[in-house]
């Protein structure tokens, strides 16, 4: 953060007293950490007041003002700022009770120009004087802070010390960026993550960890804010590799990439190539699987064998198999299997991927609304068939039943 320091009064261009306040400021600006690029001086004028705040926060994103804020009509550094930024003055109250308090302790009337003390920016932080009257302010606007201090150093002084450095390291934090890295899940619920991680996400305040649910598919969102991406990374890889120790077997990506690239992508680096038979999910195993750009290259192609007739026609899997008393059926395990295998074979591919099932909302061959077999064929290698029982509506089981099978996939080749 780059800070510019405008000490207001006149009586410090007349040359009446020394700007030890830029000094003591400087000083304690640098221990937060905070640049100080330029120390400005400007007399108890509103128009040049007004120059110097212009000409600060086109240079600085801090500018921290001593001076001003006392109860006679020089004292205008809150006026001319609140003018500037376009907010009005209100009374803070509990300052205007200490003011209150003294006046009526010393059995005199307040002059009315000490409410002046009492007053700060709206939509500012307040900030205490432990050592007389006149009440501080933190002002946050357009990127830009403004801390506003009296001009008498032992007030300034331990309002620095106190609640402007507190205002400061508060207000570095917000304004430091956030970085942020998505974690990919798949073969898992939310819910079933978030349990997984649960102690972590609740000891854990940062970095961050934020679920977030995606269409089918299981996001957590890691983040942390830092002064640089140098220096948010190990905070984020640490965490990171926390998570991995729980749930390792389920992220696929550090990044927000769908399951269907990160397949593509461990498919091109084995150099192997993919083939799919679809009933249930309608094509929408291809249809994910091209979306993908250049996915040409892994994808050899797919069909959707919706009725029996075309099982049989375009696989060659016997009318037995399928249908009639003491069939399998079209949705069982050892279709899927079929299915997979006369794929991957017409396609000359390495894997043969097959779905078939019941997305409902109707149970079909007596068979539950959910039930969906995924089969795996690989060359050289006994084919696999995972039973799914999924939950939701028609969209979602078609949805949840390609994911699962692309989890399997992604499983094998990872
Ligand atoms: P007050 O309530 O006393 O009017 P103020 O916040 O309005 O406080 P000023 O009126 O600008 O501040 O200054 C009050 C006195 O504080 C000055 O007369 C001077 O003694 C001291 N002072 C102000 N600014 C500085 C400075 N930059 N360096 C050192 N002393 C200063
Ligand atoms: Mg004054």
């Amino acid at each position: 953060m780059k800070a510019e320091i405008i000490a207001v009064g006149t009586e410090l261009l007349l040359g009446q007293i020394v700007n030890t306040n830029a000094q003591f400021l400087s000083q304690k600006l640098a221990e937060l950490g905070i640049d100080v690029y330029f120390q400005t001086v400007v007399g108890d004028n509103p128009a040049r007041l007004r120059q110097a705040i212009e000409i600060g926060r086109s240079r600085a994103d801090l500018l921290v003002f001593t001076g001003g804020l006392g109860p006679t009509q020089d004292d205008l550094t809150k006026d001319v700022l609140a003018d500037c930024l376009g907010r009005q003055l209100i009374l803070h109250e509990p300052s205007m009770a200490v003011i209150e308090r003294l006046f009526s302790s010393r059995g005199i009337p307040m002059v009315e120009s000490n409410r002046r003390q009492a007053l700060m920016l709206e939509s500012s932080h307040p900030l205490e004087n432990t050592a007389g009257l006149a009440v501080g302010n933190g002002v946050s606007e357009d990127g830009t802070l403004y801390l506003l201090l009296p001009g008498p150093p032992k007030e300034m002084k331990p309002m620095m010390e106190g609640a402007g450095s507190a205002w400061l390291r508060e207000m570095q934090g917000e304004l430091q960026p956030l970085y942020s890295r998505i974690l990919k899940f798949a073969g898992i619920g939310e819910s079933n993550l978030e349990a997984k991680l649960l102690d972590l996400i609740e000891r854990q305040t940062d970095p961050t960890i934020a679920p977030y649910a995606k269409e089918g598919e299981v996001a957590i969102r890691v983040s942390t804010k830092a002064p640089s991406e140098g220096e948010a990374n190990p905070k984020i890889d640490e965490t990171v590799s926390q998570i991995r120790a729980l749930a390792g077997e389920f992220l696929y990506a550090e990044r927000d990439i769908p399951l269907e690239e990160q397949l593509i992508a461990l498919l091109r680096l084995s150099r192997r190539k993919l083939a799919s038979a679809e009933s249930c999910s309608g094509g929408l195993f291809a249809e994910l699987v091209t979306s993908v750009p250049g996915s040409s290259g892994e994808f050899a192609g797919g069909v959707v064998t919706y009725t029996n007739q075309m099982k049989h026609q375009l696989l060659g899997i016997p009318m037995s198999q399928l249908e009639g008393a003491g069939a399998a059926g079209a949705v069982s395990e050892s279709t899927a299997a079929l299915m997979a295998e006369r794929v991957r074979l017409a396609a000359d591919a390495d894997f043969g991927v097959s779905l078939t099932g019941v997305a409902g909302p109707a149970e079909s061959e007596g068979k539950p609304v959910g039930l969906v077999y995924a089969g795996i064929a690989e060359r050289g290698q006994p084919t696999v068939v995972h039973t799914l029982n999924l939950s939701g509506d028609r969209t979602m089981i078609r949805l949840r039943a390609v994911k699962a099978v692309m989890y399997q996939l992604w499983l094998r080749l990872r």
